[in-house]
């Protein structure tokens, strides 16, 4: 009797846990807007690498997961991602999930290098290079917003946004690619190892998608 008692509470305790996850769930579908968080890189695809052996796949996840987990206690953004794990992903399902999803934004998050100059440092946010994709203009003011918000909050060098041919054309969504550093640039390299660093693009990050947002149904 005393074992099926205890059956009885571990049972009514996991399905409590299962309604609370789907509570959960369901709320987080309820939010006003969804952006897909695409880290680059991955896999057997390690992206650039520093010169401490640091890799562009790796720094890219972990900003991604800070940013996700900044979406779990939000009560507007709810955020996926296209990879959680050391995983590649081809850019076309990386964008495909996001157009499947109708997600408001697509936000690829990257760290550059330099193959000639390891004195090049600082932040460039990225849009593709053709004024005729319908999302150009949002893409250069979330490009123009990020830019900023990030090389004020962040005092590193403000390199401005580039234009260049880019998969996130295939978004159907505002999309930019962010570079938050050069791996190269050994001094940057040991900054974005730093996990403290990490989080901190990424609230960077986190707050000027949602100040983007907001400003876009408040017109
Ligand atoms: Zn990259």
């Amino acid at each position: 009797m005393k074992a099926l008692t205890a059956k009885t509470i571990i049972g009514c305790s996991l399905a409590l846990v299962c309604l609370f996850g789907l509570a959960q769930a369901s709320t987080g579908q309820t939010k006003r807007f969804l952006v897909v968080i695409d880290a680059g890189h991955g896999g057997w695809d390690p992206g650039a690498t520093g010169y401490y052996g640091t890799q562009e796949k790796d720094i890219s996840l972990n900003i991604a997961r800070f940013i996700r987990l900044l979406g779990l206690y939000d009560d507007e953004i709810s955020i996926v991602l296209t990879r959680s794990e050391d995983i590649y992903i081809p850019h076309r399902e990386r964008t495909g999930l996001a157009n499947r999803l109708r997600a408001d934004l697509f936000v690829s998050i990257h760290a550059n290098a330099h193959p000639r100059h390891a004195a090049a440092n600082g932040i460039e946010v990225l849009v593709h290079d053709d004024r005729s994709l319908p999302t150009y203009p949002q893409n250069r003011a979330l490009a123009l917003l990020l830019q900023k918000r990030l090389t004020r909050a962040l005092g590193v060098t403000d390199r401005g946004i580039k234009h260049q041919t880019l998969f996130i054309r295939w978004a159907e969504m505002p999309a930019v690619l962010i570079e938050v550093g050069f791996l190269t640039n050994p001094t940057e390299e040991l900054k974005l190892r730093s996990f403290l660093y990490q989080w901190t693009v990424a609230q960077v990050i986190f707050t000027t998608i949602k100040e983007y947002l907001r400003s876009t149904t408040a017109r």
